[in-house]
């Protein structure tokens, strides 16, 4: 009903199947009018949807394609337009965007990627590298986070800022998911052996968690290496959580039953919910580095890491500091009792 309160008369509004709408609007004058059209959208499902008496809010992402400097066939169109909302999306949602020829090229790019990305776990092309995690008490490591690296031989390095959206697109994070889980794990029974008394840390992306396979490959990967639940950690972030925080909060409650660590990872970037540290089984909280890096240089970020501290504290939960690398950062974080770097 909204999309159709911003049409024309003659405009078709289609919805196309899950969340996708099209809307077609034959005769426009320029382009001008489709952006005009479309924020006037962006602006009415902004608003919110009042369901059984709570707010509920959607918001969108457009992708705009014309005829006929775009394609001349209906399915072109269609296609363009879908590219021109991907990369609506993925610059940060909310937006507009007008299909432009070079994302042929990116998307030329992706395919490559993506057939490159299907082959790198048989051809050995992942490692981990592992960034340590020091007690603030005593000075000693107590644990790492485990990072997941893709090197290709013609590619170089690929970032996994590229490469794991990707692979959550193209149903591969379970796949890759279930690899470092399995390598994380023996490389922690190969350290506890040696006397390391340290927990690892992986991260999780939103689709692993939505797949609901993540607490299955993770008693897989601790039977395999025989490490006991509680040294190992999850990491998940609030983006995460925030499409489905009840389906995502049981499946979270279920793993942590079995003893496995839950880290609340990039704490302050994201919508920083206080109702979400309540809600969720999570053990740990992981202050983002950009505030960790400003501690000392401005008033403003010190209040706010000491309060998080306390907070956390309140909730009994520990807290890590992520990105210390300056003494000054060791010594405040001590000072507010901050448990970890
Ligand atoms: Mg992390
Ligand atoms: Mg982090």
């Amino acid at each position: 009903e909204r999309l159709v309160s911003c049409t024309r008369e003659g405009d078709t509004v289609a919805r196309l199947g899950g969340d996708e709408f099209v809307v077609l609007l034959p005769g426009l004058g320029n382009t001008q009018q489709a952006a005009r059209l479309a924020g006037e959208m962006l602006g009415l499902l902004a608003e919110p949807f009042i369901i059984e008496g709570s707010s509920n809010y959607v918001g969108a992402s457009i992708g705009v394609a014309i005829f006929p400097d775009d394609g001349s066939l209906a399915s072109e169109l269609l296609k363009k337009a879908d590219m021109a909302m991907y990369r609506a999306k993925a610059t940060g949602r909310g937006r507009i965007i007008f299909f432009e020829e070079n994302m042929n090229v990116v998307q030329q790019e992706q395919s490559v990627l993506e057939r490159e990305l299907r082959l790198a776990i048989t051809r050995g092309q992942f490692s981990l590298r592992y960034q340590p995690r020091i007690r603030l008490s005593d000075g000693k490591l107590s644990g790492a986070e485990a990072l997941l690296r893709w090197q290709h031989q013609e590619l170089g390095w690929v970032g996994p800022e590229k490469f794991i959206p990707l692979a959550e697109e193209v149903g591969l994070i379970d796949e890759i998911g279930a690899w470092v889980l399995r390598h994380v794990c023996a490389q922690l029974g190969q350290w506890q052996t040696a006397g390391y008394r340290i927990t690892l840390s992986v991260n999780v992306s939103g689709r692993q968690l939505r797949s609901g396979r993540l607490g299955q490959l993770v008693q897989q990967a601790l039977t395999e290496s025989g490490v006991v639940p509680a040294a190992l950690e999850l990491e998940v972030t609030e983006g995460t959580l925030i499409d489905n925080i009840e389906e995502v909060g049981e499946q979270l409650g279920q793993i942590k039953q079995t003893g496995v660590g839950i880290a609340l990872d990039d704490f302050g970037t994201g919508y920083s919910s206080l109702s979400y540290l309540q809600r969720l089984p999570i053990d740990i909280l992981k202050i983002d580095r950009s505030f960790i890096r400003e501690l000392g240089r401005s008033d403003g970020a010190g209040s706010i890491v000491h309060s998080i501290i306390a907070l956390a504290h309140a909730l009994g939960k520990t807290v890590v500091a992520e990105g210390v690398e300056r003494q000054d950062q060791v010594e405040l974080l001590r000072i507010w009792q901050c448990e970890q770097a």
